[in-house]
């Protein structure tokens, strides 16, 4: 593999003294020793980032979407290889990356880049006073990203960033941080100027505390777990550091007793999904009394057929856990439920056979406690059942959480009355995952604060100006 284990600091590659082993979650071995960054690299980075910013903030519009279309290319013309080095990297499925997210990587950065170009501007007049609405570029944004979906969801973020006018320094996850390198490659042969885009590796206490902690970053987005995200706030708060935050959830799928079954087992079989590892599954399966018999038979069995394995086969339907911390996590979760008297109809633990982190996908029925509130960011639904539409959304809003929530009905007129009453920022109505980037991204409570996505992602990475003129006498 040719991917540089370096930082991208100002059009450059910059190494640090220490390093830290990169390990694929395929079979547990390295595959990188990536440079260990902190302070001096963070601080090295923005200052790179806030020298480009004038003159990226003063180039074209159409001069910047037109580096954005470039570094789409780009993409494209690497998707193999990016698929791969991700499988490899956190262990999600190469089908997956092959026809789902590379081609959404791509994406990212020429919606956003039409975007910029279609954006208005509003002019409102007061007593013949002119009133001009601008979005002018922020600054040096710290975008702060996870290991699940990392070249997704840095690319959601960097290139709204970069098409506002903004320079950028990307930390990605210590666990998959090798697409975000080549990223940097392909944003140089694609033109955009040393210093606009900038990583920095290493870990979040480390990299990580010192980038949001800097005074000189003028936004910062991040997309994790809701402990750290307190830290960044706290560091946010010190500065007065704009903030965007996309956490976890614990979000509901209610099947109402109308539901077309088969598609109610295709979505939550669907739940699965990369392991488990995404921050929208809708874990807590709540099921109208009515069906519920049927739709668990009828979930059991699909469960047991998915083919769990190597994520570079691409029959396999399941692959590893990211990393042994995270396995581990998981595996306590089911074991406290199991000590409760939880009961696990399909799965329950790991897949030993096929290797050190692969975890079977679990489903309890009579869940406890802990597993209904906690997120556990893995294979592991739980199901329970409700007599009433009442009580259906009593238990859905029952969480600190609130990312998104899935309902299947074959009833527009119950979709209707339900839809408003569910705390979430997506509520998706027999689908899931359909979102057009125009449409706004975010969660509720503790699933984060802030929408991203079409002009919101403006509203975010900008500052918006209000000039205001009197009338012009000659
Ligand atoms: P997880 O626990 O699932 O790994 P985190 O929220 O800790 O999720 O990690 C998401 C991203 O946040 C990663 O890039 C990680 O390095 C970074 N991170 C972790 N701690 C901090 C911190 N204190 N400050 C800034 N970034 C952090």
């Amino acid at each position: 593999m040719s991917v540089s284990a370096d930082h991208w600091i100002g059009g450059e590659r910059v190494a640090s003294p220490q390093r830290f082993t990169d390990l694929s979650p395929i079979d547990e071995q390295p595959i990188a020793e990536i440079s260990r960054g902190g302070a001096r690299e963070a601080a090295q980075a923005v200052a790179a980032a806030r020298k480009a910013f004038p003159a990226w903030a003063r180039t074209s519009k159409e001069e910047r979407a037109r580096l954005l279309h470039a570094i789409a290319d780009g993409v494209d013309k690497r998707a193999d290889e990016l698929a791969n080095v991700e499988t490899r990297d956190n262990g999600a499925l190469l089908r997956s990356h092959l026809r789902g997210v590379m081609p959404r990587v791509a994406h990212n950065f020429r919606f956003f880049a039409d975007w910029l170009l279609g954006l208005g501007h509003d002019d409102f007049e007061t007593r013949g006073h002119t009133n001009h609405v601008s979005w002018d570029p922020a600054g040096v944004c710290a975008l702060i990203t996870p290991w699940n979906a990392p070249l997704m969801l840095a690319t959601w973020k960097i290139a709204p960033a970069l098409a506002a006018g903004n320079t950028v320094v990307l930390k990605p996850a210590e666990w998959s941080p090798l697409t975000a390198s080549i990223l940097a490659d392909i944003t140089a042969e694609a033109g955009l100027p040393d210093g606009v885009f900038n990583v920095v590796q290493g870990f979040g206490a480390e990299a990580g505390a010192a980038l949001v902690d800097n005074p000189d970053i003028s936004r910062i987005s991040f997309t994790g777990s809701v402990p750290t995200a307190r830290l960044i706030g706290a560091a946010a708060a010190r500065h007065l550091t704009p903030v965007s935050l996309e956490l976890g959830g614990k979000s509901p799928l209610l099947v109402m007793r109308d539901a077309d079954l088969d598609l109610a087992v295709d979505l939550a079989v669907e739940q699965y999904d990369n392991a488990g590892q995404v921050c929208l599954a809708c874990t807590r399966l709540l099921v109208a009394e009515e069906v519920a018999g049927e739709f668990t038979e009828r979930l059991v069995e699909r469960i047991k057929a998915l083919r769990q394995g190597d994520p570079r086969d691409l029959a396999t339907d399941i692959g590893p856990q990211i990393h042994r911390k995270q396995f581990d996590k998981i595996d306590g979760f089911v074991q406290r439920a199991v000590a409760e008297g939880a009961r696990a109809v399909a799965g329950g633990g790991p897949n030993a056979e096929l290797g050190g982190l692969y975890y079977r996908p679990t489903l309890f029925t009579e869940p406890s406690k802990e597993l209904l509130r906690e997120e556990v960011f893995g294979p592991v639904l739980t199901l329970q059942t409700f007599s009433s539409e009442e009580q259906a959304v009593a238990m859905a809003n029952d969480t600190s959480y609130g990312l998104d929530a899935l309902v299947v009905t074959t009833s527009e007129e119950r979709a209707r009355r339900l839809t408003p009453q569910l705390v979430a920022g997506t509520v998706w109505v027999n689908c899931f995952f359909v979102r057009d980037l125009r449409a706004p991204f975010g969660g509720s409570r503790d699933s984060g604060i802030g929408r991203e996505g079409g002009n919101w992602s403006f509203d975010f990475y900008c500052d918006v100006k209000n000039t205001v003129s009197a009338p012009w006498v000659r």
